[in-house]
């Protein structure tokens, strides 16, 4: 068993000065990272773990990659800074490479974390109407469970109570809709997109709260941080054309889903629709430095073009779109790609998923084992009958006992309405297939462990 030394100087300074983001909150948080490489990590008493969530989701390329570290440091010396009101030579290059990517005809905005892609997306949307003369319409609809930040749009846009209601009232003109859960209300995967009850129920709100006030709906291709919620093959097809028929702009939220993590480029690429605006951050530089984009299609970019005092985006932020991030980004889209990352996502991801569920779907305290690429959840129950959600300390002690055997897993879902219940797994994309046996093996030693 791995005895971290709780009372080292440093986690006492750890304790004393610095205001973690989860802490009392995350059970984990107990011990500080000094080194990392690979899919491991190494803490200050020198004690080894495989890092099954990537950070927080986002590490996709893996950690100690030389050659990021190299790009950063030459384009330091090269220009390190230039503000996007003018422009440089690094985001030229990545904004044509994610449109590349994505596939279509989208014009880049860049900013530095999730939460800001997102607040930058419902100001476009917003705007967007205000240009083509629709100026009622400014709600965004979005979804429960799911997370999209932690400023106020992005935390309003957010469906989880539990980080939001000591921080009431946030912006206003956020509703939310239930998300689909094949789990618990499941849809059949080959109904028409819009003979679904989840496409139904938002065709519904938006005409209830009239078409004419709505500006977008904003969605992950699957909820991550609300406990990896797949949806039915249809669905995002379905909300496509609901967003089309009301008028609405459809945001998609790729900011845990993109770069590989589902194993396409993009997590929306699994479901066949063409987003109007798509936001990303985390796996675009393999969180090696802060950058985040939101690609908005070009139609939408060319109703910003009036020069008067009004009609152009009036968003501007001083660390977005950095040179040296943008540099990153693109070294580190090389590397995923040259490496065949989002393919092995697919591979090893349906792999591993398939090994888990062959081992738990039986034991009475696993109702789910769910995920597409390399992101995995693993929802659990006191009852398989009844889907009662397994005690959060019960989960804990599952997370513990990965941890006691060298294993860093995730837990997800929603605190308030008791469904903290579900484990997360989301490696670096290169984790060589030792360490994902190793995660599989102590996961399910771990849950067979649950009294
Ligand atoms: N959207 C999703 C789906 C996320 O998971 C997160 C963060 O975890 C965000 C947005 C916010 O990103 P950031 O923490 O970089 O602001």
């Amino acid at each position: 068993m791995v005895q971290v030394n709780l009372k080292s100087d440093i986690l006492k300074k750890d304790e004393q000065y610095v205001w973690h983001s989860m802490k009392p909150y995350n059970p984990q948080a107990t011990y500080v990272v000094e080194k990392s490489n690979g899919a491991r990590i190494v803490d200050t008493d020198g004690v080894e773990y495989i890092d099954a969530m990537a950070g927080l989701w986002c590490v996709n390329v893996g950690y100690g990659r030389k050659e990021l570290a190299d790009v950063a440091h030459e384009q330091m010396m090269k220009n390190a800074y230039a503000p996007l009101s003018q422009g440089h030579l690094p985001a030229v290059e990545l904004a044509e490479k994610i449109n590349e990517m994505l596939g279509g005809d989208y014009v880049i905005f860049f900013s530095n974390s999730g939460s800001e892609a997102n607040e930058t997306a419902f100001k476009i949307a917003r705007q967007y109407h205000q240009q083509k003369g629709e100026s009622s319409r400014y709600k965004i609809i979005s979804r429960y469970r799911a997370y999209h930040g932690s400023s106020f749009g992005a935390l309003a846009a957010t469906g989880q109570a539990e980080r939001k209601y000591k921080y009431e009232p946030l912006s206003p003109g956020f509703i939310h809709v239930a998300p689909p859960d094949q789990y618990r209300e499941h849809e059949s995967d080959t109904l028409a997109p819009a003979d679904l009850a989840s496409v139904k129920a938002v065709d519904k709100t938006m005409t209830w709260e009239l078409s004419d006030t709505i500006a977008a709906m904003i969605l992950e291709p699957i909820i991550t941080g609300g406990g990896v919620i797949m949806p039915p093959e249809n669905y995002l097809r379905g909300i496509e054309e609901v967003c089309k028929k009301h008028g609405a702009l459809m945001i998609v939220d790729e900011v845990i889903c993109g770069f590989g993590r589902t194993g396409k480029p993009f997590g929306f690429m699994n479901y066949g629709v063409k987003p109007d605006i798509i936001t990303m951050a985390k796996g675009i530089t393999s969180a090696y430095l802060p950058l985040s984009a939101t690609a908005v299609k070009r139609e939408i970019y060319e109703a910003f073009t009036e020069s008067d005092a009004y009609g152009y985006f009036r968003h501007v932020n001083t660390f977005g779109g950095s040179p040296v991030a943008c540099a990153v980004a693109l070294k580190n889209i090389e590397i995923l790609q040259r490496e065949a990352l989002f393919e092995r996502s697919s591979e090893v991801g349906a792999a591993t998923l398939q090994a888990l569920q062959q081992a738990l779907n039986n034991h009475p305290n696993v109702g789910n084992v769910r995920g597409k690429g390399l992101l995995i959840g693993i929802e659990l129950v006191s009852d398989k009958t009844s889907k009662e959600p397994l005690p959060v300390d019960k989960v804990n002690a599952v997370i513990a006992a990965c941890k006691e055997q060298g294993v860093i897993i995730g837990k997800n879902g929603a605190t308030v309405a008791g469904f903290n219940n579900v484990l997360t797994l989301s490696p670096p994309l290169n984790i060589v297939q030792e360490d994902l046996d190793t995660i599989v093996k102590v996961v399910i030693d771990s849950i067979h462990k649950v009294k």
